[in-house]
Parts: structure tokens; sequence; C-alpha cells
């Protein structure tokens, strides 16, 4: 998934406070529970401390009944917002004396549970669905019986699904028809699956799916680009995925080639823009295979879904879904293109096997993104693009709670989705880059092919990755790299001060221009601008003095007409400096704004900053409009901003 730093803070300080209480005491008992069951299984390493094998954030009792095929056969009811049909799961016991089989569920309506025999016959199970926890939702146990293999679970999700969302005619781009689309990472799957929704579990999936006939629908698996509009499509995922990487959209959706293995889906409105703005997907794939080896999921498709998609990417297998808010014109954001597409390699096939090891996926996603960048453009691209990174994570890391900045982030059952920050994107990126730095890049590239390799279609955890990395890299080549420096970067809070550091000429001379601006030495007519690309122009602004003058500001406005930018993250640079200044001027573009884009990264730092500046009101005014055109994780994002006081459900 691509977040950002600027908005993690936010995130934490809502999600947190909502839901830490609540889940300490399950999460400790469902760990509990595992722990026993691992010693159970493994009496032989018993001095070893194995907790971090445990996710804390599953039910699943994955080591003595895992799963290992769904079958989906769904009826998508817009009317209702709800997914209604079945799911057949198929699993393997582990432990051949298990008596159940325990899933994850949150807000799902469990109608019958069926066991069904090799010849298809179905006979009534026994199931319990437990009380729902803030955080991890409601475990379903299934009474297994001897020798049985699948289960089948008649089910309805619910429209408080906090892994769907259902958007009217009204907020979509054509108007005309129904939208929904998923969002399963972190723990949102079983919200519309009931599953082992854990990421260390992986399953192969069909799906039935049935909507109303003038609608497409796509899912994270095989699409057949020409099939008919009827109504009634049918998905195949041959490939091993954890349930956090299952995912749909159903809309009025149109297809366009973009090459021999890749095209967009999208609304009428953006398939032309996308398909151009994008067209370098194909290219960025023969790139990736360069450095790291074959792309071993067939096609690669992009979902362009609605504005209110609430991140700027989700790396949904074969299918990444992608925010409309990158189509600059200019493919001035598509680093966000290469970075879905890097995690077909770091997350999709080498996943974090919890979500304390998240870095693990993000890390390298990052790392991977701008190897891409740096061979698709060129260095000063790839050196802007990372400069910009680090400066947001180091303006982020002076406020996320101090444990929030180690990289083997310990969660102690809150909502996984607060591991979501800079840190373990772009700490984790910088860290590659320092082995890369004292082991050369030739040597670094091999063991990361070697790494994917020896991981494919496998989860694992930070000290796994520790032991890999000694062996393979750290030991081979001794003298390189102390096992306090790395001790420090994976455990250690802050960032070291021997991180890598990137620097960009080209910001340097931005740096100039502005100093000299801000101290009256250059009119704005003698500042040469116009080659300056939208990284120079995100840097120059998010480095203004934070107490510009209003006249300054007036000044650059009528120059460069920075309030009606239509590049989004130029727009959301200006407008949260606005607002910090109380710039007036832009109180209507920043409405505008706030009402037609959904995206966290871009809406949330705009609510925090207004709350911050005492301009409740206002905040208060445009949320109360545009709270029902976002999506549930966005509103429960800013509920938490704009109504501190009020707890609110998610
Ligand atoms: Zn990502």
């Amino acid at each position: 998934m691509l977040v950002s730093a600027v908005l993690a803070m936010s995130l934490i300080a809502c999600q947190q406070s909502e839901n830490s209480q609540t889940t300490k005491t399950d999460a400790k008992n469902a760990s509990e529970k595992s722990q026993q069951a691992m010693k159970k299984e493994m009496p032989k390493v018993e001095a070893e401390d194995l907790s971090y094998l445990i996710d804390e954030h599953s039910y699943a009792n994955k080591d003595e009944v895992l799963l290992t095929h769904l079958d989906l056969d769904l009826e998508v009811l817009f009317d209702k917002k709800q997914l209604k049909g079945h799911v057949d799961l198929s699993f393997e016991r582990l432990q051949s004396n298990a008596q159940q089989l325990i899933l994850d569920t949150r807000d799902l309506t469990i109608d019958r549970v069926t066991s069904i025999d090799s010849d298809g016959n179905e006979t009534d199970t026994q199931f319990v669905l437990a009380d729902k926890d803030a955080v991890l939702g409601s475990k379903l146990t299934v009474e297994l019986k001897d020798g049985e293999e699948k289960v089948r679970i008649y089910y309805n999700s619910n429209p408080q699904a906090s892994g769907l969302q259902w958007l009217t005619p009204e907020q979509t781009a054509g108007k005309k028809e129904p939208f929904m689309f998923s969002q399963a990472q972190a723990i949102h799957a079983r919200s519309f699956i009931p599953v082992q929704d854990s990421p260390d579990v992986r399953v192969t999936y069909k799906a039935n799916i049935k909507t109303p006939k003038q609608l497409l629908a796509v899912m994270s698996a095989y699409n057949e680009p020409n099939t008919p509009l009827d109504g009634d499509y049918q998905f195949d995922m041959p490939q091993a995925i954890p349930p956090y990487l299952i995912a749909i959209g159903v809309g009025d959706l149109q297809f366009k080639s973009m090459g021999p293995r890749t095209g967009v889906y999208s609304e009428a409105a953006y398939l032309d823009s996308s398909a151009k703005e994008f067209e370098d997907t194909e290219q960025m794939i023969d790139i990736t295979e360069a450095m790291y080896g074959p792309y071993l999921w067939g096609r690669y498709d992009l979902l362009i879904l609605p504005p209110s998609f609430p991140f700027g990417g989700m790396e949904n297998p074969r299918l990444s879904f992608i925010t409309p808010t990158v189509i600059a014109g200019d493919k001035s954001l598509i680093n966000l293109i290469a970075h879905e597409l890097a995690h077909s390699w770091s997350g999709n096939l080498v996943t974090n096997a919890t979500w304390r090891d998240l870095w693990l996926n993000e890390g390298f996603t990052s790392y991977v993104e701008n190897r891409i960048m740096e061979e698709l453009f060129d260095e000063n691209r790839s050196e802007m693009e990372n400069a910009l990174s680090v400066q947001g994570l180091r303006q982020q890391v002076k406020s996320l709670p101090v444990g929030d900045t180690i990289l083997h982030i310990t969660l102690d059952g809150r909502d996984p989705d607060d591991a979501f920050s800079g840190v373990p994107y772009t700490k984790g990126q910088m860290f590659l880059v320092f082995l890369e730095q004292r082991f050369g890049r030739e040597t670094f590239d091999k063991f990361l092919n070697q790494y994917f390799g020896d991981f494919a279609f496998k989860s694992l955890t930070t000290p796994e990755f520790e032991k890999y990395l000694d062996k393979h890299l750290i030991a081979k080549y001794p003298g390189k790299v102390t096992q306090a420096e790395i001790d420090e970067w994976l455990h250690s809070p802050m960032l070291p001060e021997f991180m890598p550091n990137p620097q960009s000429n080209a910001f340097i001379k931005v740096d100039a221009a502005s100093a000299d601006f801000i101290s009256g030495k250059l009119a704005l007519n003698d500042m040469v601008t116009d080659k300056w690309s939208i990284h120079e122009w995100l840097h120059f602004i998010n480095n203004l003095p934070q107490d510009i003058s209003l006249e300054k500001m007036a000044e650059l406005d009528k120059a460069f007409d920075l309030t009606t930018t239509t590049n989004n993250e130029v727009a959301h640079a200006w407008l949260k400096l606005a607002i910090n200044r109380g710039y007036g001027v832009v109180n209507q573009r920043l409405e505008d704004y706030l009402i037609s884009i959904g995206r966290r990264k871009l809406i949330v730092p705009l609510y925090k900053a207004l709350m911050d500046t005492k301009q409740g009101d206002f905040a208060k005014r445009v949320y109360a409009i545009a709270r029902s055109g976002y999506h549930p994780l966005a509103q429960g994002t800013v509920d938490a901003i704009v109504n501190p006081a009020k707890p609110v459900s998610k």
C-alpha cells in the first residue's frame, strides 16, 4: 500500500485511543493460545522465545488447521450494501486430531455452516460466532468432523464492513451507476470473507461474482480483458496469496490495453488519461524483471478507483488499485505505479508474516520503487524522490510515539493500521540503501535476487530475515557492517546517525532561489522556474519558512497560480502552508479539494492543520459535506480529528 509519512501521526492518534484498551486482553489470550499450540508442536525449541512468530491480529488456529483454497460464490447487492452468498474453505490438517477450524470475521452475518464431502454432499455443522472485539472482530469457531477437508459458510457482509466501500452513482465520475470496491489490508478481508486473516496464511481462490448486468466486476485474479458484460463473472487466482490481497471492484468499468501484459480498468472519465499517464507500466515490468527476476503473476492491470479511495494505491496482485489523484498529466506522480508493481516481488511474493514485520514489505518495496524510477528516468529523478521521502520521514519521526519509530515495531494488540507510517516505508528503504552502499550495488542486487527466489510465495518475520541476512550477506563479506549497526537499524527508535541522507543537486538550486526570494534579493520575475519539476515545486513549498508573510504568499500565488494548481500533491503542500499561515484566499479551493478527494494522505494533514490553527468551524462545516463521500477508513481517521472528544466506532 502507498500511504505517506505525513498522515501517520493522525492515524495513530485516532486509532490507538480508539482501539488499544479493548483489545489487549483478547490479543493476549489469542497469543497465549497460539503459544501453547506452538509449544505442543515444537517441544525441542522450548528454550527459544518464539513469540515473534505469533500473529496477534488473528484468531486463526493456523498451526492446527491451515486454509489452502477458497471458492467464493457471491452476489453484489448494491441496494443492501452487502456481499451475499457462500464460501467453500478447503484446508489442510496440520494436527490430525484437530477438532475445530478457527476463522476471523468482522461484522459478518453467518447463516449456516456445512461440511462438504468428496461427492459435494452437504451436512450441517456446529459453529460459534463470538462477541466482537473492536480491533480483531469476531472469532468464528467451526466444529470439524473426522476426515473432513472442506466446509461451506453461508453469509453476508454488512453495510458497515470496514473493507468495502459502497458508492452511490453521485459519488462516481460517471454519476450514473454505483461503484463498490474492497480494501483488505491490513485486517479487513475478514469484513467480507470469513477467513484465516493472517499474512502468514496463503490461499488460492476461485470466485463466481454476480452483479447488476450493466456493471463489470474485476478481482485480484486473472481478469479476461474481453469478458462480456453480463453480470456473471468468473475468476481464478492460481497463485497462493495472503487474504489481505483478495480484492474486488465493481462498477461502470471499461478496459483499455497499455501493452501485451498491461492495461487499465476505469470509469470512462479516466480511461484515456490514465492509460496515457501510466503507459510506461509495461516498461517498468521489463526493468524490474531485469533487476530482480521474472514477473510471476501473468498480467498486470490497474484499476483506477473513484477519488474517495483512501490510499494512493493497493498492490492487489495482477490488479493494483490506484487513486485517480496521481493522474497529473505529466507522469510526475507515477512512482506510485512503480511502488505497486514492486510489490509483485516484495510483499506479494515475499510477505511479512505478521504486521510487526511490515517494514519487510514496505521498506523493500520503497527501495525497489526507487530503483525502477532511476532506470525509467534517471538518477536526478530518483534522488529527488528519495530526498523528499527522507525530508518527510525526518519531519514525521518528531511527532510519532517513540516506539513507532522502530522498524521491528511492537503493536501489543493495537490496530495494525497503526503500523503504517513513514518508518516501515522510508526508514526501511534507507536501511537497504545503507546495505547497498556498504556492500556495493552488484553484491546487494545478487543478495536481493536470491532473497526473492528463496522466499517466493512464503512469509517471514524480522528475526528470520536477520538470520538470512547474516548468512548470505554480513558473514559472507566480513568487515563491512557490524552487528551493532544492524541492531540499531532494526530494533532502536528514531533514525540512525549513519542513515544515508539523499541529496538532490536540483534541490540545492531551489533552496538558493528560495532564500534569495525570502530575503528580498530576488524578485519572482527573475526567478527561473519554467523548468522546475513537480518535485522541485514540492521541495520549494515544503521548505518555505513557516512564518512566511501573507504578502509573500500572495506574491507567489499571483506569479505561479498555486491556489489553482491541478497537481494534487502541489495543491496539498500549498493548502497546508496556507492553513498554517491563515492565508484565507485559498478557502474556496480548500473546500472543493476536501470534498472532491478522499485519499487520506492528502486530506488528513489538512483537517489536522485546520484544527490546530483554531479553524475548527471551517473544518466541521466542510467535513459535514465531504464525509459521506469518504471511505470508512478515512471517516474513522477524520472523525477522530474533527470531533476528538466523541468516541467513534469504525
Ligand atoms: Zn506499499
